[in-house]
C-alpha cells in the first residue's frame, strides 16, 4: 500500500544542500541519525556484509550496530540474506539493502518528450515509459499528461514492492530549489512553473525538482561511471548544453541552486544570438541543432554526403544515430561536422577544468552516442589547453547512463536523501 502520510518537501534535505537546522547541537538523537546514514552508507557501498564487519568498517561499537540495523530491519530497509562462512568462527548472518523497502517514480520532461521510471530499491528499473509531445500542446497540457503517467507509474510500483519513497522531476531549466519552481527553460520556452507545488497536490511524498544536467551528474556519481568519484564535472550535450557538478560526493549548484549552467557561458561574444538572448554561448557552438547545422550547410554547398540520401534530403530526418552511421562509413561532412563540435566541446572543458579541478569529466548527452568520434578530438583539445597539473588528475570518460541519465539521476536524488536522513524519510511509514 502506498504511504498516504505528507511531509512537505521542506522538511527534507534537498539532495545538494544541508539545510541550515542540520547543524544542531550534537545531541543523543543527531549522533543515531549520523549512525544510521552511516550505516544505511554501508551497506549501500559494501553489502553483503554482516554485523561485526559493519563495526569494523564504520568505528561503531558492535551493540550500537546490532541496535541499529535492528532498527533498519523493523522499519524494512535492510534484510538478512543468510549466513556467511568463515573459516573459523560462528557463521555470521548478512545484511544488504531492502530492495523492497520501497519504490521512487523519477521523470524527466526533456525538449520533446516525457520519460518515466520507476525503481525497485536496489535499484532496479521495474517500470518504463517515454512518449514524446509537440511542444506547440502548450505547458498546461503537457504538465497534466506527466501527471497521468506518473499515476500510472506510482500504479505499478505499489504492486511491486510496498510505498511510494519520493519523486524527482529532472527539466531542462534553472530551477528554484527553495519552492521547486522552475524559472526558465530556453529550449521549451517556460517560465515561472511552479512545478513542487502542482506536484504536490496530487502526491502527498518527498518531492524533488531541479535541473536535468544537476540530477543527471548525481545519477553518475550513484550509479554510473563516476561512481567512487567525489569530484566530478559533467557535461550533457543534446537538444541544449548543460551539465552538473559533483562537489564532495554532493552536486554543487551555487547558492540559490542554478550554477552549472555552462551552456550558457560564452564563448564568441561575436557569435550568434542563444535562446537565453544573450550572444555566442557555448550552446550554440555545440549542440544537436548545431551538428546538424555543419552537416547541411555541406550538403547545400554541394560537397557529397550519403547523409542526403539516408535523409531523403529531409533536414528534418537528420539525427544523431545517421551521422554516426555516416561517419562510420567514412562519409566526409559527418566527420567534418563531429571535428567542429568536438573542437568547441573541447574548448570549453578544457576552460572548466582549468576553473573547476575535477577528478573526472563525464560526457553524456545525445552527442555523446558519437563519443568514438567526438571523445579523441576533446581530449586532444584539453591536453593542449588545460594546464598540466589538472590535467594529469583528471581522466574524461562516457556517461554510463545515456538517455536515462536523468531519471537514474533522480532515483540518486531521492536515494541519497534517504541514506543521508534515514529517520526522516522513515516518518513515511509511521
Ligand atoms: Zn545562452
Amino acid at each position: 500500500m502506498c504511504s498516504d502520510v505528507w511531509l512537505s518537501s521542506k522538511q527534507f534535505p534537498k539532495p545538494n544542500m544541508i539545510p541550515v537546522n542540520h547543524y544542531r547541537t550534537g545531541d543523543q538523537a543527531l549522533v543515531r541519525e549520523i549512525n544510521l546514514s552511516l550505516i544505511m552508507n554501508h551497506l549501500r557501498t559494501n553489502a553483503p556484509i554482516s554485523r561485526a564487519a559493519l563495526a569494523e568498517t564504520t568505528g561503531l561499537n558492535k551493540t550500537t550496530v546490532s541496535s541499529l540495523v535492528n532498527e533498519l530491519i523493523e522499519r524494512q530497509f535492510v534484510q538478512e540474506i543468510g549466513l556467511a562462512s568463515p573459516s573459523s568462527g560462528r557463521p555470521a548472518t548478512l545484511l544488504k539493502l531492502n530492495p523492497t523497502a520501497g519504490f521512487i517514480v523519477s521523470c524527466e520532461i526533456g525538449t520533446y518528450f516525457i520519460l518515466v521510471i520507476c525503481t525497485d530499491f536496489s535499484p532496479k528499473v521495474i517500470w518504463r515509459h517515454q512518449e514524446p509531445f509537440d511542444l506547440e500542446l502548450g505547458q498546461h497540457a503537457i504538465i497534466e499528461r506527466m501527471l497521468a503517467i506518473l499515476n500510472q507509474a506510482i500504479e505499478s510500483g505499489c504492486s511491486a514492492c510496498g510505498p511510494l519513497l519520493g519523486i524527482t522531476i529532472g527539466i531542462p531549466g534553472l530551477v528554484d530549489q527553495s519552492t521547486g519552481t522552475l524559472l526558465f527553460a530556453p529550449n521549451l520556452g517556460w517560465k515561472d512553473i511552479p512545478i513542487r507545488a502542482i506536484l504536490q497536490e496530487s502526491f502527498k511524498v518527498p518531492l524533488f525538482v531541479d535541473n536535468e544536467g544537476n540530477i543527471a551528474a548525481l545519477g553518475e556519481h550513484y550509479f554510473g561511471a563516476a561512481e567512487g568519484y567525489d569530484e566530478v564535472l559533467y557535461i550533457s550535450a543534446g537538444v541544449g548544453l548543460g551539465g552538473g557538478i559533483v562537489h564532495n560526493g554532493h552536486v554543487f549548484s551555487g547558492v540559490t541552486g542554478v550554477g552549472a549552467e555552462f551552456g550558457h557561458m560564452t564563448l564568441d561574444p561575436d557569435g550568434e544570438i542563444c535562446k537565453c538572448g544573450n550572444q555566442g554561448c557555448w550552446e550554440t557552438q555545440v549542440s544537436q541543432q548545431a551538428l546538424f547545422r555543419h552537416v547541411w550547410r555541406r550538403i547545400n554547398q554541394g560537397e557529397v554526403s550519403r547523409l542526403a540520401e539516408m535523409t531523403g534530403r529531409r533536414r528534418d530526418a537528420l539525427t544523431v544515430p545517421l551521422i554516426v552511421e555516416a561517419a562510420r562509413a567514412g562519409d566526409a561532412v559527418a566527420l567534418t561536422a563531429l571535428e567542429i563540435i568536438g573542437r568547441h566541446l573541447g574548448i570549453g572543458i578544457a576552460s572548466l577544468v582549468n576553473a573547476l579541478n575535477p577528478e573526472l569529466v563525464v560526457f553524456g548527452g545525445i552527442l555523446s552516442l558519437a563519443g568514438e568520434f567526438l571523445m579523441p578530438v576533446i581530449e586532444k583539445e584539453v591536453e593542449q589547453r588545460t594546464l598540466k597539473w589538472n590535467r594529469g588528475a583528471m581522466r574524461l570518460v562516457l556517461a554510463k547512463h545515456g538517455s536515462d541519465a536523468c531519471v537514474m539521476g533522480g532515483v540518486a536524488t531521492v536515494y541519497q536523501a534517504i541514506l543521508a536522513q534515514p529517520d526522516i524519510v522513515g516518518a513515511l511509514f509511521a
